[in-house]
């Protein structure tokens, strides 16, 4: 069996290291606001190239904090628009909800991303910020947006949830924005053992206000100014992701070594490879495959014991909770349709990739 991602495996890598981080967590009897949280945001700071890292329960948080930080330094009302891409995980656009904002969807490019272009399409009086997503480990044109965002007055986040270590131009993603959000979700490329997050910033008020809107809205202890939420990356889960972090280029470069095994030996007229066969500017978070027989693709890969995935199978104007009829996102609704994940990850083998390369070659209708 090939699995889609094999978590435990993949952290027992890293051992012994993460029980020995562990145990001196518990031995310390530290369990929050601690040494080990404050050394691992200095560390990924320092890696992303921000001044400054908080570091905050999940990536949900991360960017619901970040927008609470914003509409507050920037007096923006409940009216406040923010753009985000149709093709996205859920948290991009419940995170606006939850900042007492309205999201706005926009379409996606030929990678599934967000461009100027696009979310200028959707631009209104009322937009103050605009989330390109990393989608997939492939960062957005952020040059580009840096230049769209100044010229219309518009707030710049980025969701890097799926894109540690990735590089937009000379720079990397979490230093490209005014404010960036990461998830340590297990499965990310820079994953923890449960829930993290964080918010990294070169702006020193949006640090402090995070930081103290994550902590019930407090200046000090028990002197509340705001309303706030309680959410912080813990002891444990920081003390886990300083032994992942210097490891992490290197398994992103094994996550492309494996892309390129794909892009190099997939050869089917049914199924697209991403970014023609580009796998330099990706960290591959997810190897999106394209094919317009997803569900039959999946079912035949499954017989031969491969498992895949897909991100996403609905745009966000499809969902429940937002079932918006008048939006026209016929790109991010054709990725929903044709999305399929492959196998990858920082243990993965060059024959479990060929395998599964043979595999969909011999895919026919
Ligand atoms: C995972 C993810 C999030 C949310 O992160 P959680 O830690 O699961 O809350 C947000 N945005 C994107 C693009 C993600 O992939």
């Amino acid at each position: 069996m090939i699995p889609f991602l094999p978590l435990g495996a993949i952290n027992e890598t890293y051992q012994p290291a993460l029980s020995e981080a562990a145990l001196q967590v518990i031995q310390r009897g530290w369990y929050l606001q601690g040494e080990a949280t404050k050394t691992f945001e200095q560390s990924f700071s320092r890696f992303v190239g921000a001044r400054y890292c908080v570091g905050v329960g999940n990536g949900l948080d991360a960017l619901t904090l970040s927008l609470m930080a914003l509409k507050l330094q920037n007096h923006w009302g409940d009216d406040a628009e923010v753009i985000v891409p149709d093709m996205t995980f859920v948290a991009t656009a419940q995170a606006v909800v939850r900042a007492g904002m309205i999201p706005i969807f926009a379409d996606v490019d030929d990678d599934a991303l967000l461009t100027p272009c696009l979310a200028e399409q959707v631009l209104s009086s009322n937009t103050r910020a605009v989330i390109p997503v990393h989608l997939y480990g492939k960062a957005a044109d952020m040059d580009a947006f840096a230049a769209w965002a100044d010229e219309r007055h518009v707030i710049l986040l980025e969701d890097a949830a799926q894109a540690h270590g990735a590089f937009s131009g000379k720079k990397r993603v979490g230093s490209t924005a005014k404010v960036s959000a990461f998830s340590f979700y297990p499965g990310k490329n820079l994953g923890a053992l449960g829930d993290g997050g964080a918010v990294t910033t070169d702006d020193e008020d949006i640090a402090h206000a995070v930081r103290t809107l994550a902590n019930y809205g407090a200046d000090r202890k028990y002197h509340h100014i705001v309303q706030g939420l309680n959410s912080r990356l813990d002891e444990m889960q920081a003390a886990m992701l300083s032994v992942k972090l210097p490891r992490l280029d290197q398994d992103n470069q094994h996550r492309q070594h494996i892309a390129s095994i794909y892009a190099q030996h997939i050869d089917n007229p049914l199924v697209k490879v991403p970014y023609q066969g580009d796998t330099v500017h990706s960290v591959f978070h997810i190897y999106p495959l394209r094919c317009s027989e997803r569900e039959r693709l999946h079912e035949f890969l499954q017989s031969k014991g491969i498992q895949t995935s897909c991100h996403y199978p609905l745009t966000l104007s499809q969902q429940p909770i937002f079932e918006t009829s008048d939006c026209r996102t016929p790109h991010a609704r054709e990725w929903a349709r044709t999305q399929i994940s492959l196998p990858i990850s920082p243990i993965m083998t060059e024959e479990e990739a060929l395998i599964t390369c043979e595999a969909i070659n011999q895919f026919n209708l």
